[in-house]
């Protein structure tokens, strides 16, 4: 058994064996294993060549496995086709599909709100809590409090268990339901299936999984890395499955336990909101007001005390405008307006200050 054979790409099976790297060069397993080494030394080509400069520790991408997991060849020839037959790293993987399902396997199947449902319900069950140290540092720096996300749902998943997680849905639920689910995707040039949030996996930024409900269904997730610097040119967030209404759950309690609702511009100040005991929903930027326009939300929405607590800047006010006239075209009467303190910017700002 040869790599080319199996058409692997090293690099997949390199962050398959969470090593990390900066640029061209990668940690080395056997010389590096602590991430204090300012300067990684390994080099591995595509092709699986490599070689350290530090340690001298040459070979193949079985010498690699070998030196990561401690084992034999036939043990690390063993790993290899295990790991790859989910695909993940697997390039030859469309294409046998499109060959074993008579032309038309590159259609992916529809899942049932029921299928989707059960998929990122399994995903959130393989996170840890949002308790963890990690997670409750950087919440603590926008004054939240990890047992807040708790309560709403919100999972984390540290670094070391994100390919893992990963690579476990798609052995149980098969590759064809993770691209349907929307968790993976193929890459640009179609040579290969990747978790959607693996930007972020690629670098080791852990990431928050944001479930977001409709009357208990699970109906979409949203990956939102943890990094108190995130760089440049990461996307802040990656959707998965139906946005932009967050924390729509808050409607299927009936009105006449919990009458005010708050409408606010994303999860940060859904957050701040529930922290103190109040019901808000997020609309994911102050551009997507119209989506508050569904009829079955306008229906629940009629029925409470609406108060909008968009951002203090000129897009939240337009927005606001924006909502008012979507009120008045639906001939809801109760809207009021939050007026934050001239110094806050949105409501998450004022939960940091009384935090502190
Ligand atoms: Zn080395």
């Amino acid at each position: 058994m040869n790599q080319t054979e199996l058409q692997i790409d090293a690099f997949a099976v390199a962050e398959l064996l969470g090593l990390r790297r900066r640029g061209s060069r990668w940690w080395c397993p056997s010389c590096q294993t602590d991430t204090r080494h300012a300067s990684p030394d390994l080099s591995i080509g595509r092709d699986g060549r490599l070689s350290c400069f530090k340690c001298g520790l040459t070979g193949n991408i079985f010498s690699l496995i070998m030196a990561v997991n401690g084992c034999d060849y036939p043990t690390a020839a063993a790993w290899l086709a295990d790991a790859t037959k989910d695909g993940t790293a697997y390039k030859g993987m469309l294409e046998a599909k499109s060959q074993a399902a008579d032309h038309t396997a590159c259609e992916i199947k529809p899942l049932t709100p029921a299928q989707r449902t059960e998929v990122y319900k399994r995903l959130l069950g393989l996170c840890v809590s949002c308790s963890a140290a990690t997670t409750e540092l950087w919440l603590a720096g926008k004054g939240l409090a990890g047992a807040t996300l708790d309560r709403l749902g919100v999972r984390f998943l540290p670094a070391g268990l994100q390919w893992p997680v990963y690579r476990r849905l798609s052995r149980d639920f098969g590759l064809e339901t993770m691209l349907a689910a929307g968790l993976c995707a193929e890459s640009d040039d179609q040579s290969a299936i990747w978790p959607r949030g693996a930007t972020f996996f690629r670098r080791g930024i852990p990431v928050l999984v944001i479930p977001y409900r409709v009357r208990g269904d699970v109906t979409g997730l949203k990956l939102r890395p943890i990094a108190t610097e995130l760089p440049a040119d990461l996307p802040r967030f990656v959707m998965v499955g139906t946005g932009p209404l967050y924390n729509l759950d808050v409607l299927a309690v009936p009105p006449e336990l919990d009458d005010a609702v708050f409408l606010c511009e994303g999860e940060s100040d859904c957050w701040s909101l529930a922290q103190v005991g109040l019901n808000a929903i997020g609309i994911a930027g102050a551009s997507n007001v119209a989506a508050l326009g569904r009829p079955d939300v306008l229906a629940e929405l009629r029925r409470r005390e609406v108060y909008c607590a968009f951002d203090a800047d000129a897009a939240g006010n337009r927005a606001a405008d924006e909502l008012t006239e979507l009120f008045l075209r639906h001939g809801l009467r109760r809207l009021a307006r939050v007026k934050l303190p001239d110094e806050f910017k949105d409501v998450n700002e004022v939960a940091q200050e009384a935090a502190a």
